[in-house]
């Protein structure tokens, strides 16, 4: 048999990012790649949320989904998961990673990644303290994000699981790993403002290609967030 090079050869598992994605930004596209770099996974799959139950307010499934594929249509490391789109009702991500870990069989490192917000938010997730039965946890620190304390709970919860990121494809799931990201300054909360409040080439200079063009093209033309036409 042919063999692998060691750098392939040493790939494996999948990273999981959730995201509301509404819409999909380059900081979404900088901790995926991140990821990649620190982690020697296979792929990152990127799974846009059905119904958030912490967000109000979303733009539909349809233009969401629209956009993350102009964002990744090359992009071979990323591939969407739409089963959080398909799935009725609220989108808990301890469902997601139940359900993929009886597709991908006991054996196959997962690692969920998160952004520091959410890392901080975790212990308000369903079931927060079962996802480690599924999957590996990475987090890493957002530009932007005002780092509180980490939860009581999550503290001796997260003890003797620590490990380095390199070491999450060693076993299936289990261990929490922090990673480097370089900071990335992107929120689809600000895309949303400044696109509402700006004329639209006003609007994308002030954005400053935190929106793949062809991402901002759609928006421009399903008239996503009240851009201006103009
Ligand atoms: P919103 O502003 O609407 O809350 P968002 O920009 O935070 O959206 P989400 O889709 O909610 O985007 O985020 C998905 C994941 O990506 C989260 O884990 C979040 O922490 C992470 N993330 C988003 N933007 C960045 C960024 N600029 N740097 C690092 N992580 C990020």
């Amino acid at each position: 048999m042919r063999n692998l090079p060691s750098t392939l050869a040493a790939k494996r598992g999948l990273g999981l990012l959730g995201g509301t994605f509404d819409p999909v930004h380059t900081g979404h596209l900088c901790l995926a790649s991140a990821a990649l770099s620190a982690i020697p996974l296979v792929r990152v799959e990127l799974f846009p949320a059905g119904e958030p139950w912490q967000k109000s307010r979303i733009s539909s499934g349809i233009h969401r989904l629209n956009m993350l594929r102009i964002a990744v249509e090359y992009e071979p490391l990323f591939r969407i998961n739409t089963s959080e789109l398909c799935r009725i009702g609220p989108t808990y991500t301890i469902d997601t990673v139940k359900n993929l870990r009886e597709e991908v069989g006991p054996a196959m490192p997962l690692v969920l990644i998160l952004g520091i917000d959410q890392w901080l938010n975790l212990s308000t997730w369903k079931n927060w303290a079962e996802l480690t039965n599924y999957v590996h946890i990475a987090y890493c620190c957002r530009e932007g994000t005002v780092e509180k304390p980490i939860p009581d709970q999550q503290i001796a919860w997260v003890a003797d699981k620590i490990t380095a990121p390199e070491a999450l494809i060693q076993m299936p799931a289990g261990r929490i790993a922090h990673f480097e990201m370089a900071p990335h300054r992107a929120s689809a909360t600000e895309i949303r403002r400044t696109i509402s409040t700006q004329p639209y080439a006003q609007a994308m200079k002030t954005l400053d290609g935190w929106l793949h063009p062809g991402v901002a093209q759609y928006i421009r033309s399903h008239g996503l967030y009240g851009v201006m036409r103009h």
